[in-house]
């Protein structure tokens, strides 16, 4: 069992991903302004230790906030955490929150926010992959080239199907009693409807059941889990505010970095991020697409976790149960609300990519992503001189490259291509 956060993955992660955003001043105000009393402080502010969503100049402020409603909000949690990268309303100035909430739920004393990673670039992301310790034997080119795509930074292709969940869970139990979550086995369900959709471009490998339900069939596909190498394709961002550092020592509440096994104390809170290929990048291209294709998230969840069983043995019984029925044994299954999906994509649905980042990041955001696009044709490019250069065909390259995502890339650069 992995006992500490592979070091180089996260960082591999972030590469592909926009940097930390930086704290804005709403969000300090947020965490020096009394929740009560309204005054702002220099110094930070204690918190509600039940929820963290509040927090107060002294005990007086907390006990007055906790009878003016706060004691409702708190046990039916309306807010997550204050948490700087987790930021759920729209922050001064934009119109659209950094972290939309579009699935959330709560019982037990346990809590479920679900967001993405949004980025200028919601349709084009590097993915994610974890397979360092053996992208030689996973990741090598087909035609038997005798190459593997180590040149190609590590394994790291990009992709254009990627949706990337952004999860934050929290205890906010009583009786002090933990509760044991299992990230890396969460998995989305499709309305039964567009379950056609959702299974486009999915095989055998990618892990994905079907069942029926009220003579409707539907599919549930791992959100964390790689197919190359049958790993989660995940990551724990942080806990309780604090970021986990590559290499650094794990806390004790998380158990397993890699599978996003988590013990949480009443209080403590977490943010996953999760991430997996939705479609075959044809006809299921952007974020909003694959959102809108979902009915729920299961987390799978052991409320609360007496520590009778260890956390392995609750996971190993998780995925025997979940090949075997199709459908998730245990945990919270977390309703997508697709009116917010809407409202938030509402420009790009309409407007397409260009629409959408202006809305949401203005024009600095739309220059970064143009430049990412060209990062992108040059990688799609290298692939193709590569595989020429070793004696590969262009059909191979092609092939290739839609297989790591790489579709609208791919198809760019053999319009365009030159031989030399
Ligand atoms: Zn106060
Ligand atoms: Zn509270």
């Amino acid at each position: 069992m992995q006992t500490t956060v592979e070091s180089g993955w996260q960082g591999e992660w972030r590469r592909g991903q926009p940097r930390q955003r930086p704290r804005t001043v709403h969000q300090r105000a947020a965490r020096h302004q009394c929740s009560s009393c309204g005054k702002i402080s220099a110094r930070k502010l204690p918190h509600c230790p039940t929820c963290r969503s509040v927090c107060y100049c002294n005990s007086e402020c907390q006990r007055a906030h906790y009878y003016k409603g706060h004691k409702e909000d708190c046990e039916t949690f309306l807010n997550p955490p204050l948490d700087v990268t987790f930021v759920t309303e729209p922050i001064e100035g934009e119109k659209y929150a950094r972290d939309p909430v579009f699935a959330q739920h709560h019982q037990d004393g346990f809590g479920c926010w679900v967001s993405i990673k949004t980025s200028p670039h919601c349709e084009l992301q590097f993915m994610a992959n974890p397979t360092r310790a053996n992208k030689d034997a996973e990741c090598r080119l087909p035609g038997d080239l005798g190459v593997t795509m180590e040149n190609l930074d590590n394994c790291q292709a990009h992709a254009s199907n990627l949706l990337t969940l952004q999860v934050l869970v929290q205890n906010r139990r009583k009786d002090k009693k933990l509760v044991l979550v299992l990230g890396g086995q969460s998995h989305v369900v499709s309305f039964g409807k567009s379950t056609e959709d959702v299974l486009q471009g999915k095989t055998i490998i990618d892990g994905v059941t079907t069942f029926q339900m009220e003579r409707q069939s539907f599919a549930s596909v791992p959100v964390a889990y790689d197919p190359f190498d049958k790993k989660p394709r995940l990551f724990v961002k942080n806990l309780d505010g604090v970021e986990l550092k590559e290499g650094g020592r794990l806390p004790p509440a998380v158990k397993d970095a890699e599978k996003g096994i988590l013990a949480l104390r009443p209080g403590q809170y977490a943010i996953l991020q999760m991430q997996y290929r939705v479609g075959d990048g044809g006809s299921m291209r952007k974020d909003w697409d694959a959102l809108r294709l979902l009915q729920t998230f299961t987390l799978p969840v052991v409320v609360p976790w007496g520590e009778d069983r260890s956390p392995s043995a609750f996971e190993a019984d998780y995925a025997r149960e979940h090949r075997k029925s199709g459908s998730a044994p245990l945990g919270m299954r977390v309703t997508f609300d697709q009116d917010a999906v809407q409202e938030f994509f509402k420009d790009g649905i309409k407007g397409g990519d260009e629409a959408h980042i202006r809305s949401h990041y203005g024009e600095k955001g739309a220059k970064k992503y143009d430049r990412q696009m060209e990062v992108a044709k040059q990688k799609s490019l290298d692939i193709m001189k590569e595989f020429r250069r070793r004696g590969g065909t262009l059909e191979e390259a092609l092939a290739f490259q839609l297989g790591a995502g790489m579709t609208d890339e791919a198809l760019l650069t053999l319009l365009h291509w030159e031989e030399d």
